[in-house]
């Protein structure tokens, strides 16, 4: 099917794209869900797909929740979905640091305890959960005591982050053969009515400017988690969608994966931002032009339910 960008996608295109597809990524936040609360028809539109022998996969850059806090969110909100789907930053970053770093050592970790859960699961030990213990003089912060096991620093989100968390940072990662992963570098979480909170982007920021050291980053758009998910499932990538609500973090790890992209309008991005993309006649900013756009994913219901 020959694909002009940004097209809406409504009646029979619905079908046609699915005829070329087996596997449907969905982002979490802004997509399916918002906050604790379903999309309308979100559910149904999910479960249709897998009716009809669509492969689907949740893929998120939260890092707050481990597989089987999402499997228990997705079954509360009406979704079908078991942890195996379930591809979120905590579950990859601790993948990510056995499989593929095969890290022989201890996690500094800044981060809560999604992130605490998902490395144990892979039997990687870590310190720094919770509220840093040490408080006091600069004199403390510099010389406070380091764990010598500590072979990698993990930023995710935490409620805890603090200035001796930081002044931690710095020690372990002024050693070069320290490694450094973020889970994910988004710096918004948008609430409604127009608000944001900050997002773990400032987070990894602040240890990357002090450690004067660049993260190796877990979430969209690096294409980590799609690999992840490709190397269990054997997904072709011709033949996915990913379904996403930000054009910098979800249509930009589907260009960079060679994914079809659709843009949904109850999240963070306007069509406004793709068509001045798409307008600019850059080329360099088509990877962050989706190939369809709908306002919600609902309106994919009526063609699945036909
Ligand atoms: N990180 C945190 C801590 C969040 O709370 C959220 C959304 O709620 C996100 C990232 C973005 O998640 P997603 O990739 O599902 O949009
Ligand atoms: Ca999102």
């Amino acid at each position: 099917m020959a694909v002009s960008r940004c097209q809406r996608l409504s009646g029979a295109l619905v079908q046609e794209l699915l005829a070329t597809v087996d596997t449907v990524l969905f982002d979490c936040d802004g997509v399916i869900w918002r906050g604790d609360q379903a999309i309308p028809g979100a559910p149904e539109v999910i479960n249709a797909l897998k009716s009809h022998d669509k492969r689907v996969f949740f893929v998120t850059n939260n890092s707050t929740k481990t597989r089987a806090m999402y499997a228990e969110k997705l079954g509360r909100l009406g979704f079908q979905a078991s942890e195996e789907e379930v591809f979120g930053t905590a579950y990859c970053s601790a993948v990510y640091l056995k499989r593929t770093a095969k890290l022989d050592g201890k996690v500094y970790l800044i981060g809560g305890n999604a992130l605490s859960q998902e490395l144990q699961r892979v039997g990687i030990q870590h310190v720094g959960s919770g509220p840093d213990p040490v408080t006091g003089s600069q004199n403390d912060w510099a010389n406070v005591p380091l764990d010598p096991d500590v072979k990698a620093v993990l930023v995710g989100f935490d409620e805890h982050f603090s200035y001796m968390k930081l002044a931690r940072a710095l020690r372990y990662l002024d050693d070069p053969r320290c490694l450094f992963i973020g889970t994910n570098t988004d710096t918004r979480l948008p609430l409604e009515g127009g608000r944001a909170v900050p997002g773990t982007g400032c987070l990894v920021r602040a240890v990357e400017t002090v450690a004067h050291r660049k993260a190796q980053i877990i979430g969209k758009p690096n294409h980590f988690m799609f690999d992840c998910l490709a190397s269990e499932y054997g997904i072709q990538p011709s033949r996915t969608l990913m379904v996403g609500d930000r054009l910098d973090t979800d249509i930009l790890l589907g260009s960079n994966c060679g994914l079809k992209t659709l843009l949904t309008l109850t999240g963070v991005s306007q069509l406004e931002e793709a068509l001045e993309h798409l307008e600019s006649g850059s080329e360099a900013r088509l990877c962050l032009v989706p190939d369809y756009y709908v306002d919600t994913i609902g309106d994919l219901l009526p063609a699945l339910q036909g």
